[in-house]
Parts: C-alpha cells; sequence; structure tokens
C-alpha cells in the first residue's frame, strides 16, 4: 500500500482555505509576507488583501491569521476540518 499517496489524497478532502474579511484588511501586507504558498495577492486599487490562490494553502498552517493585526483572516468551518482531519488520521492509523 502507497502510504504517502492516501495521506496526500486525504489532505486533498480536508477543506482548507482562508478568506480576507475586506471591512477589516488595511492592507498592511503581513499575510503576504508570512505566507509561503503564494495564496494572497495585493489589489493594489482597494488596498485590501486577496486570498486569490486559496487551493495552495497549507492544511492546519494557520501563519497569516496569527499575523494579521486586525484579524481580518478566517476560515469557514475551521474547527469542521479539524475534526475531519483527525477522523482520517483515524483510519490511516488504523490496523
Ligand atoms: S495581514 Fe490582515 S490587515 Fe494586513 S494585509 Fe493581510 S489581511 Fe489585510
Ligand atoms: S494558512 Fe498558511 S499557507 Fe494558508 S494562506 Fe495562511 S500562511 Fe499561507
Amino acid at each position: 500500500m502507497d502510504t504517502d499517496k492516501n495521506r496526500n489524497g486525504y489532505i486533498e478532502m480536508i477543506p482548507w482555505a482562508p478568506e480576507v474579511n475586506s471591512d477589516n484588511c488595511r492592507g498592511c501586507g503581513a499575510c503576504l509576507e508570512v505566507c509561503q504558498n503564494g495564496v494572497f495577492v495585493m489589489n493594489e486599487v482597494e488596498g485590501k488583501m486577496k486570498a486569490a490562490h486559496p487551493e495552495n494553502c497549507l492544511v492546519m498552517c494557520v501563519k497569516c491569521t496569527e499575523i494579521c493585526p486586525n484579524q481580518a483572516i478566517f476560515f469557514l468551518d475551521k474547527e469542521g476540518s479539524i475534526k475531519l482531519a483527525l477522523q482520517l488520521r483515524r483510519v490511516d492509523c488504523a490496523p
């Protein structure tokens, strides 16, 4: 059995994508700097950050939410995604 392949398949099943509340965003760029996966793009006209490539987000990473000084970044159903990840981990570890 190809365990690595299965793990990658599970990760693709977990919804994990940030969204930016534009009302709270002040365009400081901190999230753009901290994210190493190219998820964010600055809308220079509006001076607001956009999560333009959410598919690049790393499951379980929360660096951008922690660094945003305005609590503008959030995950839809974060608790549900964590629960699913734990369930899949149990399946993966089952004998
Ligand atoms: S860190 Fe927060 S306030 Fe700064 S650009 Fe990103 S979303 Fe906007
Ligand atoms: S959670 Fe991590 S990988 Fe995803 S956008 Fe934020 S910093 Fe980038």
